[in-house]
């Protein structure tokens, strides 16, 4: 019993994520998030329409060969995207592919990111780009994907979008509006400047504050009205006093 509790807490945390990834203009009538059922080898998924549409009930389980195993679909085409990052990645605990506007100008510009403002620096370590533009609809394509992505936080798919990770549904929503705000401002900024790094660009990525995203995220739930102020405080668990990450 207390699985299914867990279960459906999950589907309602992915459901938020949907929502304020949405309501950022990340995510828009295409896309998907994911999260990984923890102890399985299964995760949840949108279903295959605008996902800002999706209610918890609508969530699909899927596993690890790709086959829904719960839920009244049908799955994404791409969800293959998040079975091959899943079999591979056992740090990564979500995912998410969109079409976002910025990360699909971004993706080709031959330099690509440079991780040169505070939002850039979560991914110093590099964006691969992915050259094929074409849906990741199948196993062999997936797989090429998750070999360029390697062992990076995102990737950008040439002139069709991004896939981003984390480990939680939170911090990979989080990650990719910033990826998205980064790809913004830099090519912003090269319209009148080069873009360089920062020095200290590698030490930019905590994974704690991705895990517990006490500031952002509430920040975020009421922006977008997915919740009440009420209840987003109150789910809030701040660091203590003096504390760092
Ligand atoms: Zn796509």
């Amino acid at each position: 019993m207390t699985d299914k509790i867990d279960i459906e807490a999950l589907k309602q945390r992915l459901v938020e994520g949907i929502q304020v990834v949405s309501g950022e203009g990340i995510l828009s009538g295409s896309g998907h998030l994911s999260v990984r059922v923890p102890g399985t080898e299964t995760f949840l998924i949108n279903p295959r329409f605008a996902g800002v549409l999706a209610d918890a009930g609508d969530i699909c389980t899927v596993d690890f060969s790709g086959k829904r195993i719960g839920g009244a679909g049908p799955i994404p085409s791409e969800s293959v995207i998040h079975t091959a990052i899943y079999r591979q990645r056992p740090d990564v605990s979500s995912v998410l592919h969109c079409h976002a506007r910025y990360s699909v100008l971004m993706g080709l510009q031959e330099g690509g990111l440079i991780p040169f403002n505070r939002e850039a620096r979560i991914f110093a370590d590099g964006v691969p780009i992915f050259p094929d533009s074409h849906g990741i609809n199948s196993e062999a394509l997936a797989a090429r994907m998750v070999e360029a992505l390697g062992p990076h936080h995102a990737i950008f798919l040439r002139g069709h979008g991004c896939v981003v990770t984390g480990p939680g549904i939170e911090g990979t929503c989080i990650s990719a509006i910033q990826l998205e705000r980064a790809c913004e401002d830099q090519l912003f900024l090269m319209s009148f400047s080069t873009p360089k790094p920062l020095p200290d660009a590698g030490r930019g990525r905590v994974k704690e504050r991705l895990e517990n995203p006490y500031r952002a995220w509430p920040f975020l739930l009421y922006k977008h009205k997915v919740k009440s102020k009420a209840e987003i405080r109150a789910a809030i668990r701040t660091l203590d006093e003096g504390e760092h990450y």
